[in-house]
């Protein structure tokens, strides 16, 4: 019934990360949605392009760098995250 191509263009692969997750609005890891986070909850574990990849401060950081607390670098605040988020087109 599904072509190819309708299959591989639907699966996500976790290695993919969303436009959250690019904006550092989710967590890489998880999917968490850092939007309604509290302040710290986040830590930089990785970057793509110019952006910071974010995950949980914690295991999901762990997960992504082997350390509860990511990278040696502050995230960006929330509201200049938010600010810089562009969705992607529907
Ligand atoms: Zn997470």
């Amino acid at each position: 019934m599904y072509s190819q191509d309708s299959i591989s263009g639907r699966r996500r692969g976790r290695s993919e990360p969303t436009a959250e997750m690019l904006s550092g609005l989710a967590c890489s890891v998880c999917g968490a949605d850092f939007r309604q986070a509290h302040d710290g909850e986040e830590a930089v574990v990785s970057h793509r392009d110019d952006k910071q990849l974010l995950a949980c401060h914690g295991t999901c950081a762990r997960m992504a760098t082997g350390s509860v607390t990511g990278l040696d670098e502050p995230p960006l605040p929330l509201a200049e995250r938010m600010r810089r988020h562009v969705p992607p087109p529907p």
